[in-house]
């Protein structure tokens, strides 16, 4: 399902909605969500996606409308509906199908829906970012299940001289998933082995104990829990003397704390 063609005459369009079609678990911990949407709403829900989150069992969510410089005008009163940031992991427009995969960390209102998702739940879309990638001969990705999906499509994406490192830090080797990387990327999955999510320094040391490159041609991508990334940020800005447009280093979850309050 789509939103109508054009804004309204008070300029405010609809957010375009999205219909579940399939859920399958691909680990323990993530769900992948298979959406459905018109050409059009796929083509623009990626690849990093602003999601309304209905509250769960809201068959018939009041979803707010986007101002014409995208902002977002929420309707009056309790909604329940939560802007979340998720990463489309594969679009396919021509198919009208959009993959998102959620990490069921247990708490907080996207997890909860990924975790009640049927095929028939919506689920809206307010927006949509590129993943603030840069080509480079010799890359470093680091990520937790969160940025899984993004360091997925970046190193598919990849040339496939490309060569680096990424470091993937997950519950244990039954979160490991499948990964095409160019062949010059070594790619090192971490294990937090029974310490929780956000508490481990698994990320920050691997990053610490690795000796920058050579060459100029270079890029960082970071995203992992927020007190981590500034860590690796500051590291990477400091001992290895990266510009700002050498590195993307981005909060994805915070310990403790939820993103945004729902509505
Ligand atoms: C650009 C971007 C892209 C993202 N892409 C994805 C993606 O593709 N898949 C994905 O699963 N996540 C992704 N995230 C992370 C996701 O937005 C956050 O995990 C978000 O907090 C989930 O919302 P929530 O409503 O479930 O929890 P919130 O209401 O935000 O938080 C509730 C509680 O849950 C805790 N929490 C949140 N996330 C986690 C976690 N991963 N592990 C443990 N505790 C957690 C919080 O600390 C808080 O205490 C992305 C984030 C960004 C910024």
């Amino acid at each position: 399902m789509s939103s109508p063609d054009g804004p309204a005459p008070d300029g405010l369009r609809a957010v375009d909605v999205l219909t579940v079609t399939a859920v399958t678990d691909v680990t323990p911990s993530v769900r992948r969500v298979l959406l459905t949407g018109s050409p059009d709403a796929v083509a623009a829900a990626g690849p990093t996606v602003n999601l309304l989150v209905p509250r769960v069992g809201d068959d018939a969510p009041r979803w707010p409308r986007i101002q014409r410089d995208g902002r977002i005008v929420w309707p009056e009163g309790s909604h329940g509906i939560a802007l979340r940031s998720y990463t489309a992991r594969r679009q396919d427009p021509a198919a009208g199908e959009l993959e998102i995969d959620f990490v069921l960390h247990g708490d907080g209102p996207a997890a909860a829906w990924a975790g009640a998702a049927r095929p028939g739940a919506l689920l809206g879309v307010a927006g949509a970012a590129s993943l603030a990638e840069r080509p480079a001969r010799w890359v470093l990705m680091v990520g937790d299940e969160t940025a899984l999906p993004a360091i997925t499509r970046l190193l598919a994406a990849a040339d496939p001289a490309t060569t680096g490192v990424a470091y993937l830090e997950v519950a244990g080797p039954e979160e490991e998933q499948p990964l095409a990387a160019p062949p010059g990327v070594a790619v090192h999955w971490l294990h937090r082995d029974g310490t929780p999510p956000g508490e481990s320094t698994l990320l920050v040391d691997a990053v610490a104990g690795l000796d920058r490159p050579e060459t100029d041609d270079l890029f960082a991508w970071v995203g992992a829990e927020s007190a981590a990334v500034r860590a690796i940020r500051a590291d990477l800005r400091g001992r290895w003397g990266l510009s700002r447009a050498q590195h993307h280093a981005i909060g994805y979850w915070r310990r403790g704390r939820a993103m945004s309050p729902a509505g």
